[in-house]
């Protein structure tokens, strides 16, 4: 078999019961509400293996300074932590872990989870400008040679709320919040040099909706 092809059957062993979901999303949007309030965005994750949280995360962003810091790549990083602590193989770990999410895994993140053999996504609303499970491009399914294994998703957990976490973020006042505008010179650090102003994909989320 080769390693890239997808197997539906593969994370069936893994199918949360709506309790299950219901409990960890619980936790995962916990984890969203504190992003909110430390001017994050609103993103929030888990990551269970055998009934355990081995792995949390929130969009880190803006503290970080770091726009690769989306709550699936802190949680990811904590789960090889978890791993290297235990001495366990982070594949063997990965491939029976399941991503509790808020919001669909943008195309990054999502490639990340593939890389690492993750088999089982649940997440709650749509990432409309830069999901990679199926918005914007399929990541998650699509055959891509050399780029890990596939992942089955559960889409629209509380999606509703998810929404309105992320249209919180963008009305507020946010010092933090990205200027869509071209930056002056004078902005530019010592030593000259160039800094590229990597905007959060939530952040043209709404822009274009009447909000
Ligand atoms: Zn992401």
């Amino acid at each position: 078999m080769q390693a890239d092809s997808f197997n539906p059957g593969k994370s069936d062993f893994l199918q949360p019961s709506d309790s299950e979901i219901q409990t960890w999303m619980s936790k995962a949007f916990d984890m969203a509400i504190e992003a909110l309030e430390n001017g994050e965005v609103p993103v929030g994750c888990l990551m269970v293996y055998n009934n355990e949280i081995i792995g949390k995360g929130r969009n880190e962003v803006n503290e970080t300074k770091n726009a690769t810091r989306h709550a699936e790549m802190v949680a990811l990083d904590q789960v090889l932590d978890w791993c290297r602590f235990r001495e366990k193989d982070p594949k063997e770990v990965c491939e029976q872990t399941v991503l509790y999410v808020t919001v669909e895994p943008c195309i990054m993140c999502a490639a990340a989870l593939r890389l690492l053999h993750i088999p089982l996504v649940v997440y709650g609303c749509k990432n409309e400008r830069f999901g990679g499970c199926g918005s914007v491009l399929d990541v998650s399914s699509d055959h891509l040679p050399h780029t890990g294994t596939t992942f089955k998703c559960v889409a629209g957990y509380r999606a509703e709320e998810a929404v309105e976490m992320l249209k919180t973020f963008y009305k507020q006042e946010n010092p933090n919040a990205p200027k869509p505008k071209v930056r002056k010179d004078s902005n530019s650090p010592p030593g000259g040099a160039v800094v590229i102003q990597v905007n959060y994909p939530f952040n043209l989320l709404f822009e274009e909706s009447q909000m």
